[in-house]
């Protein structure tokens, strides 16, 4: 069964907008984060591994060589030909505004790059960093805001350590869309005291929060994982938490498709963690039984089972 026939997926829609396929090409541009190095918090956020934050940790490779090696294997992989140049790895806004657009001016310089997609928390986009990626697409560049807001719900937000809450999200998406941006916002289920079906109550207040000139235009949805290195695993294996089961997870990411606007772009509906220190779930490692099982859960009526509204993840009395 094809989910793009039943999604609108951020595959679809790229190639409906530009006549072929566009790929995401993932960036590591050594970026720190503000809820580590004390500006907002300190420790980061429960699921976070901190490998990255070592000082020993190796520096990436320039942009343009990131580039080359990632159409390579995309290339190989999917025949893609255009890319988003993808900054990824945590939270891509957090610089000075020309040390930001000599980085996003090296990406968009390749000349099979179209565009940009940055990841970064609601908190960490000033104004002129909300100007110069809109400037970027008055030029005619595909750019994509992305902000990780997790749950819309701020007690989770709090139990996590996020550093930000429901508030953050609502004014910097607000001041987003002033500027005609494309704003894709980031969920996952199945955190600490959360139900599964917490996230669709969480969509729900992304979905509704105006009209279509200032509400999300994308999401991405994935398990919360369970990674090596972080709070999260120590919790985990004290049995203070339990992953998210594969039940519970399709039935809240069938239960938002359901709810989604049929312009919305799904830029992810799954996502695992890298296998050297994936703790759990383990079922995240295979894609296609998720995505498959999400495009069943589409094809069957509405209201399946209960499994997202019972099952609890814990750690809501060590909150
Ligand atoms: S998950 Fe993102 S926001 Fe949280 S500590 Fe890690 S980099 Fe920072």
């Amino acid at each position: 069964m094809q989910l793009a026939n039943r999604v609108n997926t951020f595959g679809r829609h790229m190639q409906a907008k530009y006549g072929q396929r566009v790929h995401k090409l993932a960036l590591n541009a050594s970026f720190t984060c503000p809820n580590r190095d004390g500006s907002k918090g300190i420790g980061g956020c429960t699921f976070c591994n901190n490998v990255s934050f070592s000082p020993n940790a190796k520096q990436p490779p320039s942009i343009a060589q990131q580039i080359e090696a990632g159409r390579r294997v995309i290339q190989k992989r999917t025949g893609a030909r255009r890319y988003l140049a993808y900054f990824q790895a945590y939270t891509n806004t957090y610089a000075d505004i020309a040390y930001l657009k000599g980085l996003y001016d090296a990406a968009l310089a390749e000349p099979d790059v179209i565009g940009l997609s940055v990841g970064t928390r609601p908190d960490c986009v000033p104004d002129p960093v909300l100007d110069l990626l809109a400037a970027y697409q008055q030029q005619g560049f595909e750019v994509w805001l992305e902000l990780g807001l997790q749950s819309a719900n701020d007690a989770t937000l709090a139990r996590v350590n996020r550093g930000h809450g429901w508030a953050e999200y609502q004014d910097a998406i607000l001041r987003a869309r002033v500027r005609g941006l494309q704003v894709c916002t980031h969920l996952i289920v199945g955190l600490p005291g959360e139900v599964a079906w917490d996230s669709v109550t969480s969509f729900e207040r992304v979905r509704e929060l105006g009209a279509a000139s200032t509400a999300t235009q994308g999401l991405k949805l994935h398990p919360l994982h369970i990674v090596k290195g972080t709070q999260l695993a120590r919790q985990w294996k004290q049995g203070l938490y339990e992953g998210v089961p594969f039940d519970a997870y399709v039935e809240a990411a069938v239960a938002i498709l359901q709810r989604s606007p049929p312009a919305l772009v799904h830029h992810r509906l799954t996502g695992t963690a890298d296998p050297r220190i994936l703790l759990s779930p383990g079922w995240c490692a295979k894609k296609w039984a998720v995505l498959n099982a999400i495009a069943q859960g589409l094809a069957r009526p509405v209201a399946t089972s209960s499994m997202g509204r019972r099952w609890s993840s814990g750690l809501i009395a060590t909150a």
